[in-house]
């Protein structure tokens, strides 16, 4: 439990104490969607839990999603199940627990399986979300960690993840370092690190925040507006900070980092995420339905 436990409470979102607000609900350190159980604080008031909840967190985890799916990351339901659009029946992918059950129709085919080199070549759809409303839930994250006494560092960036008018202008350059690493990650490990920069040293942005899961890693750095003036204008270049848990990379190939822009402020829709599996075996699952329906 991060923060303390002591009356009032305060909480750092809104500036609020108790009793003007409430801290009578669970708040997550980081979604539940990311498979965690463990780290709550005691300084999210509850409207402001419910706000993210509601909104930022929503889209952060829409756009996460697909690799939480392909991951294996369980959430309050388990493994996120992810099917085709709409209406009408059709592909499915699924995580029983004991591995991937993967479902599409004769008249539909989904799934491109190449025996000869034994992959499986899919694309997941991605659910409607803003991207800089996903990108304020990850900064949502960071900003739960700081510590105390950074917090009035940060308040510009405080009102900006409140802020539901996603169309605000506040820093131009905001890139996400992600990191993807191939091979069966485990599932069961989160890695969240938060860097300040050294004194006297003003090439990079005051603070960095990095959360690993499964087998994605997604850097940024949570912005400190009045510290953070020196990089105006100058292209940010990092390495990925290096988190615990890679695999053998002759085995399962290198991680791969990708510099991502999640600042457009319009919903994307219909987003395709391509993934391959390799396997060692397919097994074709018999089905009580009626012949030729799947
Ligand atoms: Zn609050």
């Amino acid at each position: 439990m991060l923060g303390s436990a002591d009356h009032p409470r305060h909480c750092r979102f809104c500036y609020q104490d108790e009793p003007a607000v409430t801290f009578k609900d669970e708040a997550h350190a980081m979604p539940a969607a990311f498979g965690n159980t463990g780290l709550f604080s005691n300084y999210e008031c509850d409207a402001c839990n419910h706000l993210f909840g509601e909104g930022i967190e929503n889209h952060l985890g829409n756009w996460t999603k697909p690799i939480r799916t392909l991951s294996r990351i369980k959430g309050r339901n388990g493994v996120p199940t992810i099917k085709k659009p709409g209406p009408n029946k059709g592909w499915r992918v699924e995580y029983s627990g004991t591995g991937f059950q993967l479902e599409e129709y004769e008249d539909d085919p989904f799934f491109e399986v190449d025996e000869a080199v034994k992959q499986l070549r899919f694309e997941l759809h991605r659910d409607t979300y803003i991207p800089v409303a996903a990108l304020k839930g990850l900064v949502k994250i960071g900003l739960t960690l700081i510590p105390d006494v950074e917090t009035q560092h940060f308040r510009e960036t405080y009102d900006w993840i409140r802020d539901t008018n996603h169309s605000r202008n506040f820093v131009a350059e905001f890139p996400i370092f992600r990191t993807f690493i191939p091979g069966p990650m485990r599932n069961d490990l989160i890695v969240l690190m938060l860097m300040r920069r050294r004194a006297g040293i003003d090439t990079v942005p005051y603070a960095f925040f990095t959360l690993a899961y499964g087998n994605e890693v997604l850097q940024v750095f949570l912005p400190f507006v009045s510290q953070d003036r020196c990089i105006d204008g100058r292209p940010l270049s990092l390495p990925p900070f290096p988190t615990p848990g890679s695999l053998n990379p002759a085995l399962h190939g290198r991680p791969r980092v990708k510099v991502e822009n999640l600042t457009g402020r319009k919903p994307v829709k219909g987003e395709k995420v391509p993934a391959i599996f390799g396997f060692d075996s397919v097994q074709e699952k018999t089905t009580n339905q009626p012949a030729g329906e799947a």
